[in-house]
């Protein structure tokens, strides 16, 4: 693959011309990146426009160098960015970028490899992190050329314009990061503190929202999107998954599912009783989707498991349970009579934001369960509630 000459002093819209990559291609993608802008954006209405924007801009942009480091993590989320389902995104992400150091898609190794993210770490860039920096034992858990990751990962920030943590190891340390935390694992803010950190969280994030978040960047001057208290991309994590969920008219019915073959599961029901999270979950999963548009967890059936949130997995496990006296919609009710239809959906309508407030208000697994398995199946006691 050439990351280099061709780029030097041609925007990419000459270069994707160069590449013979076809324009409706472009515009393809653009659309796809609109879809996901116009989540929290009026351009929702008008997303052939967006798409024409997003077009003329991204076109209009030159030779951005990336550093894309993988640090403590299992390429997931590299796999979410340039496996999305369709040639569009994926060959789309490859092209846009100067990725002048990736471990997975470089064709150079060893020293070569050395050399090209100490050449790229001299000039401005924009430096991408997947995976958790373990600190444990002077980070003996992760090393890259013999460096501790965390080292890899402050050399590589110390000239990068703006940084983007993607997938739940680089936002906060997910798995690896849950109790016990064995690496003790932290997120990418926990260690480059002096430069704005962009949370693309999820385990992995939707394909879609990373070539967003990044080409948000292109578009706009090297500046980070507004984020949420969570630094996530406001334009794509400001609505909760229950709010634009095809199921909630079931929840709001008190249709649920409460059991994977039972009538209500034929039925398409809400899954809240067998566990999903998603009112406590923030994500443009239901609209965007994965897999260019194809599919999402709870459209095949599968509770949501809150992989967007920070520690998620301390928090929402057992996955397959619900947790015990989950509040509605951060005001009065348990969520139960919301079900019931006790609260109205106008009512819900108005409380979106009210989803921070719940978040607080999940209990969590208790501490004394540390060093046992987690019940990812949901085959052990639920925890006593506990304000987190
Ligand atoms: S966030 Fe999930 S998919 Fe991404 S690297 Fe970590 S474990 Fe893998
Ligand atoms: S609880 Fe889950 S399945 Fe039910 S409506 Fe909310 S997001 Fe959808």
């Amino acid at each position: 693959m050439n990351f280099g000459a061709n780029w030097q002093g041609k925007t990419l819209a000459d270069n994707l011309e160069l590449r013979g990559v076809p324009r409706r291609d472009f515009l393809k993608m653009c659309g796809a990146l609109a879809g996901v802008y116009a989540v929290g954006s009026p351009l929702a209405q008008m997303p052939e426009a967006a798409a024409q924007e997003i077009a003329d801009k991204l076109g209009a942009v030159k030779k951005p160098n990336v550093a894309w480091l993988q640090l403590q993590e299992c390429t997931g989320c590299m796999e979410s960015t340039i496996r999305s389902g369709g040639a569009t995104v994926e060959e789309m992400v490859l092209e846009l970028l100067s990725v002048n150091y990736n471990d997975l898609v470089m064709a150079a190794s060893g020293t070569a490899a050395e050399q090209a993210l100490h050449d790229v770490n001299k000039e401005p860039h924009i430096l991408v992190v997947n995976g958790s920096v373990p600190l444990k034992d002077d980070g003996i858990y992760c090393t890259i050329g013999g460096k501790s990751v965390e080292q890899v990962l402050k050399e590589a920030a110390e000239n990068a314009t703006v940084v983007l943590a993607v997938g739940a190891c680089a936002v906060y340390g997910s798995v690896q990061a849950a109790r016990p935390n064995p690496t003790g694992a932290v997120g990418v803010d926990e260690i480059i503190k002096d430069k704005p950190v962009i949370n693309v969280s999820g385990c992995p994030p939707i394909g879609e929202v990373i070539t967003a978040s990044l080409t948000y960047i292109l578009t706009h001057d090297g500046k980070a999107p507004e984020v949420d208290a969570e630094g996530r991309p406001l334009f794509a994590y400001d609505q909760r998954i229950h709010d634009s969920c095809p199921r909630r008219a079931h929840f709001d019915a008190g249709q649920f599912v409460r059991s994977f073959d039972d009538e209500g599961a034929r039925n398409g029901w809400c899954l809240y009783e067998v566990g999903c999270k998603g009112p406590s979950t923030f994500s443009p999963c239901p609209i965007v989707q994965w897999n260019l548009k194809s599919g999402w967890p709870i459209g095949a059936g599968h509770p949501c498991i809150g992989c967007t949130e920070k520690d998620f997995f301390d928090k929402f496990t057992p996955f397959y349970k619900e947790l015990p006296n989950v509040t509605g919609f951060g005001i009065e009710e348990p969520v139960e009579k919301v079900g019931l239809g006790l609260i109205g959906a106008a009512a819900v309508g108005t409380a979106i934001h009210g989803g921070m407030t719940l978040f607080k208000s999940i209990p969590v697994r208790d501490s004394s369960q540390d060093d046992k398995t987690l019940a990812a199946f949901g085959d052990a006691p639920v925890a006593e509630k506990k304000e987190s």
